[in-house]
């Protein structure tokens, strides 16, 4: 999808008229041509070489990524919610570059989103590509439009979490993952 620059523009300056700007001084006149520019850049994570390794030979131990930073938008205030992303998989003949997870994290991550489906669309994209034993990601995050306005302490994070196969059939392998994560915090 291609962003419609005209229409985002001139939605720009008519919010910021509806809450009372004045779009034309200084400080927003370029305002809405840099929100196109911004949201350009974020719709640019939505395509990437998804670079798969089909001869992994015998390895079939989980493969974890913590501490990935994201930054997504909550789509019903379009505030930002960032945090961290931890994702593990267990091989079955693929697997991918570790650079990839964060790509796929940003795939989902920088449009309208709600963390709960950010983090299944992670999961269910993996499991797609790399067609795993099982997959396991988990987010933290903080989102702007509680902490902003006071619903919540800023300080608290929403975490969500999304198994599949091994992660959700096998305690040992789930509670392998969890530690893993949980480790050194
Ligand atoms: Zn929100």
């Amino acid at each position: 999808m291609v962003i419609d620059k005209e229409k985002l523009k001139k939605s720009v300056k008519l919010f910021l008229e509806a809450i009372g700007e004045d779009p034309d001084r200084e400080g927003l006149k370029d305002t809405p041509e840099r929100i196109v520019r911004l949201w350009e850049e974020f719709k640019s994570h939505e395509t990437f070489n998804m670079t798969i390794f089909e001869d992994i030979g015998e390895y079939s131990e989980m493969v974890v990524v913590k501490d990935i930073q994201f930054y997504s938008l909550c789509e019903h205030h379009l505030l930002p919610f960032f945090g961290k992303a931890h994702i593990a998989y267990i091989p079955e003949k693929k697997i991918c570059g570790l650079s990839k997870l964060v790509r796929v994290v940003n795939k989902f991550a920088y449009r309208p989103q709600v963390q709960e489906r950010l983090t299944s669309e992670i999961a269910e994209f993996l499991q797609e590509e790399l067609n795993p034993k099982g997959v396991a990601v988990v987010l933290e995050a903080e989102h702007l439009c509680m902490s902003m306005r006071g619903v919540k302490n800023p300080t608290s994070y929403t975490v969500t979490s999304k198994l599949l196969g091994a992660f959700m059939d096998n305690e040992k392998t789930r509670n392998e993952f969890l530690n893993l994560i949980n480790n050194g915090k």
